[in-house]
């Protein structure tokens, strides 16, 4: 069979653990048989960022920034008991962190949907993305402990000159938090998801606590209207969708009771925590899209999952691991896709196009891993539970029929 081929180079960022397994397994079972496939390929596993300083880390960003679309396998984020198991020599940073720092971008969260799995909202029929700001707020905060006495903020221009204001008078011990963002950060959030809501065609909700925090959440509220307003309201008219500002109580009521079909644009905080809420009422973790999207047009593309530890220490001591390979599989099609699209290869946004219907099917006919095989109801169909390589050989037969 002729492969097809491909133009330019996809950034490929390899990982650690039970996916860097599914990432091997994949590429030789689901891609390489059908794609001649050309990647630039950065080893993000933990041993190779250790060698390197984690400078293969920021050298895989500045890539995907020269080529524009990267695939990324979960990497492990090292705390202390992995600085021991791995005898590292220093605590490494979130390569997430640090690519995202590099690509100034909003991650966005979907999910897969399949029949048999069915949301623990019965009214969800379309899929909800959330929208995450992934910049400043708490995740940039300073805090620490008071005790009796006053709490100030103070804020010294560049000509020197203060302005202070006081947080709180404590009577006796108590904490204090002072948190930041900035325009030029919220401007790109914002671009990114009247972006995207263009690019998938769904209306875009934005969700902030304006009424109490009237500077903070209200200067989000701002930006957000006025770049609608400059850039992109006629655009969203043509294409028939709308962009609505509301507080996120008002949301949170809405999405319940809503069939999904939007897109959610929420703060770093808010989105960190809805996306985890949101991908468990939809069946599993391991069935949810993640890409990181830059303003000026840059895709990174991952599972919203980790590297699924207990699983590979299962794996290396020979036992069965029925690991769910679903999202990692998404992850390459979404970068292949982009790939196709921007390089015009139709060809190839076609077999990702059959890939991700073959994987879908192979589910629906019954077929899957464990994760979902206790989860899964569909009448007349009985769920068989795979070992992961028999799952993805399964979703190779249903391509080559
Ligand atoms: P995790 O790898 O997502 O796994 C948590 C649990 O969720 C698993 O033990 C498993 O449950 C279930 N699960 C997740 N993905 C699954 C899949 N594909 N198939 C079946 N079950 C799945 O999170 P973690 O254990 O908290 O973190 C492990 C490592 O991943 C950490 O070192 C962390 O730093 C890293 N991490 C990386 C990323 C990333 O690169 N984007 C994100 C999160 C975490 P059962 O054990 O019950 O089967
Ligand atoms: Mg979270």
């Amino acid at each position: 069979m002729q492969r097809i081929a491909m133009k330019t180079p996809l950034v490929e960022m390899d990982g650690d653990e039970m996916t860097r397994v599914l990432w091997r397994w994949i590429k030789e079972i689901l891609i390489e048989p059908f794609v001649e496939l050309k990647t630039e390929y950065y080893d993000l596993g933990l041993k190779e960022r250790d060698r390197t300083d984690d400078k293969i880390t920021l050298d895989s960003a500045l890539a995907t920034k020269k080529y524009g679309v990267a695939v990324k396998c979960a990497t492990i984020t090292p705390n202390a008991q992995r600085v021991e198991e791995y005898n590292l020599k220093k605590m490494w940073k979130s390569p997430n962190g640090t690519i995202r720092a590099a690509l100034d971008g909003t991650v966005f969260r979907a999910p897969i949907m399949v029949d048999g799995i069915k949301p623990y909202i019965p009214t969800w029929k379309k899929p909800i993305v959330i929208a995450r700001h992934a910049y400043g707020d708490i995740y940039k905060a300073v805090d620490g402990a008071a005790g009796a006495g006053k709490a100030k903020l103070v804020f010294t221009d560049r000509n020197g000159k203060e302005v202070t204001e006081e947080i709180f008078d404590f009577s006796g011990d108590g904490v204090v938090c002072a948190m930041h963002n900035t325009d030029k950060s919220i401007k790109s959030f914002a671009r990114a998801c009247f972006n995207y809501a263009l690019d998938v065609k769904l209306p875009l909700w934005f969700s902030t606590k304006d009424t109490i925090s009237k500077v903070y959440d209200g200067e989000f509220k701002k930006i957000f209207a006025e770049i609608y307003e400059n850039e992109y309201k006629d655009k969203f008219a043509a294409a028939g969708i709308e962009y609505m500002y509301t507080l996120i109580d008002d949301v949170v009521a809405r999405i319940v009771r809503s069939e999904g079909g939007v897109v959610w644009a929420c703060k770093n905080y808010d989105g960190d925590v809805m996306s985890d809420m949101v991908a468990t009422a939809y069946g599993s973790l391991a069935m949810m899209t993640s890409v990181l999207v830059s303003p000026d047009g840059i895709y990174e593309y991952e599972a919203a999952h980790g590297t699924v530890t207990r699983h590979y220490y299962k794996y290396i001591k020979g036992e069965e691991t029925s690991t769910n390979p679903v999202a990692t599989i998404f992850a390459w099609t979404g970068a292949l896709k982009k790939r196709g699209e921007l390089d015009g290869i139709k060809e190839l946004s076609d077999f990702v196009e059959r890939l991700e219907k073959a994987t879908l099917s192979t589910i629906e006919s019954g077929k899957m891993t464990g994760d979902l095989a206790g989860i899964f109801k569909k009448e007349g169909v009985t769920p068989i539970k795979l070992n992961s390589r028999e799952f993805l050989q399964a979703i190779a037969e249903k391509l080559n029929a």
